[in-house]
Formats: structure tokens, C-alpha cells, sequence
């Protein structure tokens, strides 16, 4: 088989099945290809879906809030019919622990005042009338299970931010497949189950790819949306080596623990950026406490081949329950914790990469470093004007386009999350971007 299409899009997860979405809006006949038989089932299907517009940087917040209302109006952003079965959106709310070595979350306010970010000063009070199993103590550094210090209190938290605008999907597989159906409405073909085993060049420029059955599939642009794949296959790509900013994927962990009992947290609880203990958690579906990690100082990155790696957790799973339990005293932490391994695609600054590449109709949208989730419907729409603005001839590596978010007057330069920037110091250098 050797067939010809206007884009290939390698991985349908929920990045690239927002970007063929949008390139099929565009009018593109547009291929996306995924070893999965199912899009989604890659590294989204695992994510925590947090919504949140609070980041380290303002472009990032920015890029954030421009997305917000395509989660409140999941289904306008689709399109969908009004029997089509969605993923749903709930809104809770997102706390953030502030201490001295975050300066207190000062940045993040100074962001939210730029760019009309609501939110408000809670005390510990407050949190607690609010969610009265937490424990508003102040516990920075997390610590490792075996030190002597681990849960050592040192009084309670100053304050907390709150953010109001925050919440969580429910089910980022379903969502992904939403906008899948959403892409094939407007043309785009999906084809899952098969592996893309080389990307194929013609002329100083990219020509298609070559599937595992052995058929090859021809195309003037591909992007690359592979998500922990992504520096495997830009290596294929021969691009790699040409970029300031590489990609890595790092093993990671999110435990499950039930709630206290008595208490309904998956009706009444928040999401909470938790630096203070080293994690982030928010509520789950069959009353559970969903707690990942903010990749503490005391924790080592484990960083794998995403063709070989440990997709069971581990003894790193009840680390995190412990860490929670600090902030919700009467969670038990059960012996064998539950909860899900899984791989993010990490850039060296943890901020992602929407970019052209060094070979000609080569594009990558990586990088995503466990924070991009939320992104996905914009970052759908930045990636077709890209592909538009460099295949018009223009020259974005010098003359970077400036894309206009939706739903905001903001106009992002798209140097911010370039392959050749310098590395970011206003980045958190972990999930929270
Ligand atoms: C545990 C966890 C928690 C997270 N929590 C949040 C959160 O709360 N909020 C948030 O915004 N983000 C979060 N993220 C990050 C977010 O989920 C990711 O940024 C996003 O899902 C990445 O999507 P993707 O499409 O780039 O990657 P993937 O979903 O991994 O899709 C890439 C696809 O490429 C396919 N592929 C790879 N190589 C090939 C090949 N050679 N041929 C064919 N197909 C190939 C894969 O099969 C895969 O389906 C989290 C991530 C994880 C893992």
C-alpha cells in the first residue's frame, strides 16, 4: 500500500488528535497514525486531566486560560450532536500551598493579575471550613519514607491561593476519542494498530512515513505528536540533534487511596497543587483521593525507554499516599496501594515544544513534561497555524509567528516553546510547568 495525504500526524493521543482536528477543520485530508488500537491509550489515558490555568511562567498561564473555555463548552469545541456520549468537565476549584521557598506564591499572583486569572487568599481557616478533613500544616521538604523527619510539622501554612477557574476531566481517554470523532467528522482518517518505523525524506525535505506492515504513506507535512516516543521519533527523523531542547520520557506514578471515611471527597473535594508536600491530588471517581507527585528534591527521576519499563507501581505509589496522608490525617494508607505508572514525554525546561523542525514539513508538538492535557484543544489550533505560516514560505525560526489565543487578547510568541530556546529559568522545572 503507498497512499497520499496532505498531513501525518504520528500518535493519537489527546495532543495529536487536536491538531488533526483542526487541520481537518482547515480542510486538509489529514492521517493520523497510532500504534494503539484505540486513540488515547497512550500516556493520556492515564492523565490526571487536572484543568488548571496557574503556571510558572506567563505564557504558560496564558496558553492555559485560553483553553478554559473549551472544557466549560466541551461539546460546542466539538461540535458534537446532542446524543453523543462526552467526557465531562467538573469544576472544584484548585488550592495552592504557599511557603517560603515558593515566595509564597507571589509570582503566581503577579500572573493572575496580568492576565485576569481569578483567584482568592484562603487561611488555613478557610481551607478548612472548606475541606474539613485537611490539615493545613506546614510540612516542606517532602522527605523520603525511611527519614526520621517525614511528617515533621513545622506550624501551619501562612495562607493558600485559591483558584476557582480549576477542575478535571473525568475520563481523558473518552475526551480523546471525542475529538476523535470530532476530527472524522470533518474527513480526518485514523489508523490505529499500526507502528510508524521510519519517516521517510525526499528532496532535503520530509516525504511520508513507513508503517510495520511494511506500506509507506506519503505526505508533504508530518508532526510529530508522539508523546514519550517523541525523541525516538525525531531520531528517525534525523532532526534530534538540531534542537537546544531535548525530550526524555520519565516513569512516574499517581496512587489512589479512598477517602476517609464518612467523607465524600469525590463530591465535596478540591485540587490542590501541593508543593508543600511534594505532590498534587484531587478527587476521583469511587471516592478516592488521586495524589501524583511534584518530583520533590528527595525523589529520584526515573527516567526509561518508553518501549521498556515498569507499568506496575511500586513502593513510590505509598510514598505519595504518605505524603497525602500528612495533609488528610484520617486517610489510611493501605498496605498495597493502588494506582496507576505511566510515562511523561519531558523537555529539559518541563515546558513543551510547538515547533518546526530542521527538515523541511517536519513538525513537533512534545515535550508536554505531565502538563498539557489542558492545552490540547489550543494547541490543536497553534500547530495548524503553524504548519500554515512556515509551509506560506515564511521563515519561523527567525521571524516567530505570534499566535493570537482564543477567548483572550494575548498574543503568544511562539519562541516560548521552541526547540532552539534557551532553557527557561522561569520554569517550576517540574509538572507544574
Ligand atoms: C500520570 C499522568 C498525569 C498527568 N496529569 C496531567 C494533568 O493533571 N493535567 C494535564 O494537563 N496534563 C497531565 N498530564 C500530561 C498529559 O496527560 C500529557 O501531556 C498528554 O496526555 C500528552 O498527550 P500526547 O498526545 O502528546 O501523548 P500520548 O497520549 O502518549 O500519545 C502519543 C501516541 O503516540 C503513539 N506512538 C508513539 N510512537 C509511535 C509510533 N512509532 N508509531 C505509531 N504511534 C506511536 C503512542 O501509542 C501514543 O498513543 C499527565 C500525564 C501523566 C502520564
Amino acid at each position: 500500500m503507498s497512499e497520499r495525504c496532505e498531513a501525518i500526524i504520528i500518535g493519537a493521543g489527546i495532543i495529536g488528535s487536536a491538531i488533526a482536528y483542526e487541520l481537518a477543520k482547515a480542510g486538509k485530508s489529514v492521517v493520523v497514525i497510532d500504534k494503539n488500537a484505540i486513540a488515547g491509550a497512550g500516556s493520556t489515558c492515564n492523565s490526571c486531566a487536572i484543568i488548571r490555568t496557574h503556571y510558572s511562567t506567563l505564557d504558560g498561564a496564558a496558553l492555559a486560560k485560553s483553553n478554559y473555555p473549551f472544557w466549560e463548552d466541551f461539546s460546542g469545541y466539538l461540535g458534537a450532536a446532542g446524543d453523543e456520549v462526552l467526557a465531562t468537565y467538573r469544576e472544584v476549584g484548585c488550592l495552592y500551598t504557599c511557603f517560603e521557598e515558593n515566595k509564597f506564591g507571589k509570582k503566581l499572583e503577579e500572573i493572575a493579575n496580568t492576565i485576569g486569572i481569578p483567584y482568592e487568599v484562603w487561611t488555613p481557616a478557610k481551607a478548612r471550613a472548606n475541606l474539613p478533613i485537611m490539615h493545613p500544616g506546614h510540612f516542606h521538604p517532602a522527605k523520603a519514607a525511611d527519614d526520621p523527619e517525614f511528617a515533621s510539622q513545622d506550624g501551619e501554612m501562612r495562607y493558600l491561593l485559591f483558584f476557582p477557574k480549576a477542575g478535571y476531566i473525568s475520563d481523558p481517554l473518552l475526551a480523546t476519542r471525542n475529538i476523535q470523532s470530532a476530527a472524522e467528522r470533518h474527513g480526518a482518517t485514523f489508523i490505529l494498530g499500526k507502528r510508524v518505523m521510519d519517516v521517510l525524506k525526499d528532496g532535503g525535505r520530509v516525504s511520508g512515513v513507513t508503517l510495520d506492515d511494511g506500506s509507506t504513506l506519503s505526505a508533504p507535512v508530518v508532526v510529530n505528536a508522539s508523546g514519550p516516543h517523541s525523541y525516538k521519533i525525531n531520531e528517525m527523523a534525523g532532526v534530534a540533534d538540531d534542537m537546544n531542547i531535548g525530550t526524555k520520557a520519565l516513569r512516574v506514578e499517581v496512587a489512589h487511596v479512598p477517602s476517609p471515611a464518612g467523607f465524600d471527597f469525590e463530591k465535596w473535594g478540591l485540587i490542590c497543587s501541593d508543593a508543600d508536600i511534594g505532590g498534587y491530588w484531587r478527587p476521583e471517581v469511587g471516592n478516592k483521593i488521586l495524589i501524583g507527585s511534584e518530583e520533590p528534591e528527595c525523589d529520584p527521576l526515573e527516567w526509561v525507554d518508553p518501549d521498556d519499563y515498569n507499568t506496575e507501581v511500586t513502593e513510590q505509589a505509598r510514598l505519595q499516599a504518605m505524603r497525602g496522608a500528612q495533609r488528610f490525617p484520617d486517610m489510611g494508607v493501605p498496605n498495597s496501594v493502588q494506582g496507576i505508572a505511566d510515562l511523561y514525554d519531558v523537555s529539559d525546561d518541563w515546558i513543551p515544544i510547538y515547533d518546526r523542525s530542521s527538515l523541511e514539513g517536519f513538525y513537533m508538538a512534545i515535550g508536554t513534561s505531565g502538563n498539557q492535557f489542558k492545552n490540547a484543544p489550543v494547541v490543536g489550533k497553534m500547530m495548524s497555524a503553524l504548519i500554515d505560516y512556515c509551509e506560506a514560505g515564511n521563515d519561523h525560526d527567525a521571524n516567530p509567528l505570534q499566535f493570537a489565543l482564543p477567548n483572550m487578547d494575548y498574543a503568544l510568541g511562539m519562541k516560548f516553546c521552541s526547540r532552539n530556546r534557551e532553557i527557561n529559568r522561569e520554569s517550576s522545572f517540574s509538572v507544574v510547568g
